[in-house]
């Protein structure tokens, strides 16, 4: 009953477009439990980057014992994490990490930029600042925060070679079955000159990248992957190989040259993956 009544909304357009409206709804309640509940740590210790707000510590968000073997085993670099979600304004270290990297390492203003499956906060801070594409194989999911997304799929683009100066796809590779044929397109449609941050979850444990690019099991990508919709987890070095292979220059920004931004709670270890476009 259930399938057959996600499969009529479907078929008449509405299911997503609703799905985004619920969780609109869902992210709102919860937003307002972190702020309450989170008003006696307010004070020095962390900022938020987007909303200046300050808290001894933010919400922390650790793996459900279904993915723990996939996380810990693999030692995934992936947004979990002691301080994950602002109590204020709930956007997450993966966001804030991409911030600080738009607002000190690059140069954002008046640039045309294509933004993949658009995160809320970041949306928001870009299009203040620059002409901003966003774009998602299901459109619907994201009308909450872009009523203008279009719908795209990474490995198809429509776009014309060299339409934009910068590329954000934070976490979607890894959802992607041909995903090297995603980056190929992302270099193509990307000016000379310009850079994009393809941020994934990732392990510097693992020799190579474990992955079956077609399943189609969501319990067993959950198992393996730590998320139902996921389709491999990146070994770092194959990971920078395949954007080179693609035709990116890669410049990974260490752990070590961000310390500067873990007051702003974002991940201990995490590298930004810096893609340039000769
Ligand atoms: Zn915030």
């Amino acid at each position: 009953m259930k399938k057959l009544l996600k499969n009529i909304l479907k078929g008449v357009g509405i299911y997503h477009p609703l799905q985004s409206f619920y969780r609109g709804g869902i992210g709102a309640a919860i937003n307002l439990y972190y702020r309450i509940s989170y008003a006696k740590y307010q004070g020095s210790g962390y900022e938020c980057n987007f909303c200046f707000a300050r808290y001894e510590r933010f919400v922390p968000h650790h793996p459900e014992k279904a993915i723990e073997n996939a996380i810990t085993k693999n030692d995934v670099i992936a947004g979990f994490g002691k301080n994950v979600y602002c109590p204020s304004c709930m956007s997450k270290n993966r966001e804030r990490l991409v911030l600080a990297v738009l607002q000190n390492k690059v140069l954002v203003d008046g640039k045309k930029v294509l933004h993949f499956s658009p995160e809320k906060h970041l949306f928001q801070f870009i299009s203040k600042k620059s002409n901003v594409t966003t774009v998602d194989i299901m459109p619907g999911f994201y009308q909450s925060i872009d009523k203008n997304i279009l719908q795209e799929d990474a490995t198809k683009l429509s776009f014309a070679p060299e339409t934009f100066d910068i590329i954000i796809a934070n976490h979607i590779l890894e959802h992607i079955p041909e995903d090297t044929i995603a980056m190929r397109e992302m270099h193509r449609v990307l000016k000379a000159g310009g850079f994009a941050i393809l941020q994934v979850p990732y392990s510097e444990k693992l020799d190579n990248t474990i992955e079956e690019p077609w399943i189609n099991d969501p319990a067993r990508q959950e198992k393996l992957y730590g998320q139902r919709d996921h389709v491999r987890i990146y070994a770092l070095k194959d990971y920078v190989e395949r954007l080179k292979t693609s035709g990116f220059t890669v410049n990974v920004l260490k752990a070590d040259t961000l310390k500067e931004y873990l007051k702003y709670g974002t991940q201990e270890r995490e590298c930004v993956f810096l893609c340039t476009k000769k």
